[in-house]
């Protein structure tokens, strides 16, 4: 579903990308994880061209991401995108919140936008908070409507930037185990997150990426019993 070949990307002067190939099946969930600074955002945020990469390949779907790329916006239906923040809009309830990509962006009817939206809020099991607005709800709940949210557009793959870290410990695990049914369920699922226990669990590869670049990969049994390199040992040293 995702092919990375030696992606590189700059900041001005500054080396945020180093080289990375990646690979992730349909159906495969993939961890990343790394220090802070080395690369995780940036590297998620070009699989749906929020950042442009500066060389190097990326295909996603069958879409290579390019200048030339005429249909961006297919692409983005295609992949679902959930932030540390949840970014859900403020005055819409949060069944409006849900149908409005579908209807303006899919052009799918209200009456089946809104069957869908349902649909997802009950899978995260919020269906009771549709007639809500965000700022009525926990944190938690706010970010599980984001999930349905992305949901709604059925996109073949879903990304994950830290969905779990800014949130109150009590609500992390309400958050990952709609996580984890999806992955059950054989989402495309690309996750930024230092849950560790979480990627134990769910996980088909864990990527470990230092300064820009992908240092290790592994199944999530050996990465965690015998990282290969002192980098990951170090980091794993401080997250576990
Ligand atoms: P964290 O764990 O803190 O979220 P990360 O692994 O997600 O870190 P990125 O956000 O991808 O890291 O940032 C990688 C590097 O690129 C960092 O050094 C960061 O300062 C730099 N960077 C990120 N976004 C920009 C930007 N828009 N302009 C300039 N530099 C940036
Ligand atoms: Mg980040």
């Amino acid at each position: 579903a995702i092919v990375l070949e030696g992606v590189t990307k700059f900041y001005g002067g500054f080396r945020a990308l180093n080289h990375v190939d990646l690979e992730v099946a349909r159906g495969e969930t993939v961890i990343i994880c790394g220090p802070s600074g080395s690369g995780k955002s940036t590297l998620i945020r070009c699989l749906n061209r929020i950042e442009t990469h500066d060389r190097g390949r990326i295909v996603v779907n069958g879409h290579e991401l390019t200048d030339a790329l005429k249909d961006i916006a297919a692409v983005r239906r295609e992949v679902g995108m959930v932030f540390q923040s949840f970014n859900l809009f403020p005055h819409l309830t949060i069944l409006e919140n849900c149908m409005l990509a579908p209807v303006q962006a899919r052009g799918i009817s209200r009456r089946e936008a809104r069957e869908t939206a349902m649909h997802f809020l009950s899978k995260v099991r919020i269906p009771d908070q549709a007639g809500k607005y965000p700022g009525q709800l926990s944190g938690g709940q706010q970010q599980r409507v984001a999930i349905a949210r992305a949901l709604c557009m059925r996109p073949q793959v879903m990304l994950f930037d830290e969905p779990t870290s800014a949130l109150d410990p009590e609500m992390v695990k309400e958050v990952l185990d709609t996580m984890v049914g999806l992955a059950g369920e054989g989402m495309t699922m690309v996750c930024v997150t230092h849950e560790m226990g979480f990627a134990r669990e769910v996980a088909d590869r864990v990527v470990f990426m230092d300064k820009g670049a992908v240092v290790e990969q592994d199944t999530p049994e050996r990465f965690f019993s015998a990282p290969a390199s002192e980098r990951a040992r170090e980091f794993l040293r401080q997250v576990i």
